[in-house]
């Protein structure tokens, strides 16, 4: 199973923190960690000719370490979350994808009982459609997660399966990179998840989920299915509440059957009855009482399976409905600054960068140097400095900018 911290989108914006000094000291704690580990790495099933091929030469990255030790400077508001996961750019280019491998979709929606949308929706948020796996060496950054810092237990079994993975000659070891901790290839996978739930759905006998799309997508279905996933159930569907409704038996796991929320007065947005009958369902209201709110099925929690993150699944399941030709939520977040699509953050670096301000490359990517940049440009102009990438901020800078253009 993957886990919040490790997806390579999640943790993009903490990549510029990577640049620690490495501590003489520790290159021969590393060495004698190695050897040390050598022998429950035979235990686990990896030969000694394998270890020692691809343990050789070896050096520890600590800037993996002060990840894993990161604390996020900033909180992601839900509605900014969200912005940037779900936007036209992503429905467009999940739609082309859709098209582009139908076929092997509705392969493996008939055989895993996933939907065509479901999986490409998990695609696109886990590596946006196979074009951003993370660029750390498994190796380098696993086993210095297995000899340094929190966890080594944990990343020991994931840097053996990633001596496994090459061993079995199903990915070549140059292509094994990912997010720092070892998430991986178009769906993500730690390398233990991969050994138990990849599959070869191209036939070529390998399990390859860094070149080859149908493998990734049927392996994401096979996941989905073996997480519980119910083909004759929707995720569930974002919903209105009664005026003066009490919303204290609110929470994904609070499951209550679809008729009693329906008795209570609760109705799809979009005029839709409800499914009545005995589905149980929870009532998700991620920003509070007064944000979209949604009941949600098993199969909400087979996507949280994904990642243990409710705006994580949120994002993947509001991404398939528009990807099946579904609307924008209808009910508006709770705030008067919504978030930013991924090219209004680029137009915003952009902005930035037009007013002599360093963010590095207009990716759409706000990490640590578009945010100090932008608080920056707020003092500048005059604004509350937050430094949050949102629509009050973006606006500010298009101003500024139209004043500075003559005619
Ligand atoms: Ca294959």
């Amino acid at each position: 199973m993957t886990s919040r911290f490790v997806s390579v989108l999640a943790s993009a914006a903490l990549s510029a923190l990577a640049a620690t000094a490495f501590p003489v000291h520790a290159a021969d704690a590393f060495s004698t960690c190695l050897a040390q580990l050598r022998g429950p790495a035979l235990k686990a099933g990896v030969t000694g000719a394998t270890f020692d091929t691809h343990t050789a030469g070896l050096t520890p990255d600590m800037a993996v370490i002060d990840l894993l030790d990161a604390q996020p400077e900033f909180k992601t508001p839900i509605w900014d979350y969200m912005a940037g996961l779900v936007d036209d750019e992503r429905v467009t280019d999940g739609q082309a994808g859709m098209a582009r491998w139908q076929a092997e979709l509705d392969r493996a929606a008939a055989r895993y009982g996933v939907d065509p949308a479901t999986i490409a929706a998990v695609w696109g948020v886990e590596s946006n459609f196979g074009r951003t796996l993370g660029g750390r060496p498994l190796l380098t950054s696993l086993s210095t997660l297995s000899c340094f810092g929190r966890r080594q237990a944990y990343f020991r079994g994931e840097f053996f399966a990633t001596l496994k993975i090459i061993q079995d000659e199903h990915i070549a070891p140059q292509k094994l990179v990912g997010s720092w901790a070892g998430a991986f290839g178009q769906t993500q996978f730690m390398p233990s998840t991969y050994l138990r739930l990849a599959v070869d759905f191209d036939g070529d006998g390998r399990r390859d989920l860094v070149d080859s799309v149908p493998d990734a997508l049927a392996s994401t279905a096979n996941f989905l299915k073996r997480a519980g996933w119910n083909s004759s159930l929707d995720w569930g569907y974002e919903v209105r509440l009664p005026a003066g409704m009490d919303t204290a038996g609110a929470g994904r796991k609070n499951k209550r059957a679809m008729s009693s929320w329906a008795k209570q007065g609760v109705t799809r947005v979009d005029g839709q009855p409800l499914p009545g009958g005995d589905t149980p369902a929870g009532l998700l209201l991620p920003a509070g009482r007064n944000g979209p709110a949604f009941l949600v099925t098993r199969n909400f929690d087979a996507l949280y399976s994904y990642n243990a993150a409710e705006s994580y699944a949120l994002a993947i399941a509001h991404l398939s409905d528009r990807l099946r030709g579904g609307g924008p939520l209808v009910q508006a977040w709770p705030t008067d600054d919504p978030g930013l699509s991924r090219a209004e953050r680029r137009e915003l670096q952009r902005l930035l960068i037009a007013k002599g301000y360093d963010v590095g490359e207009p990716d759409g990517m706000v990490g640590t140097r578009t945010r100090q940049a932008l608080q920056a440009a707020q003092r500048e102009l005059g604004l509350p400095p937050d430094g949050r990438a949102g629509q009050k901020a973006l606006k500010a800078l298009r101003a500024s900018a139209a004043a500075k253009t003559p005619g």
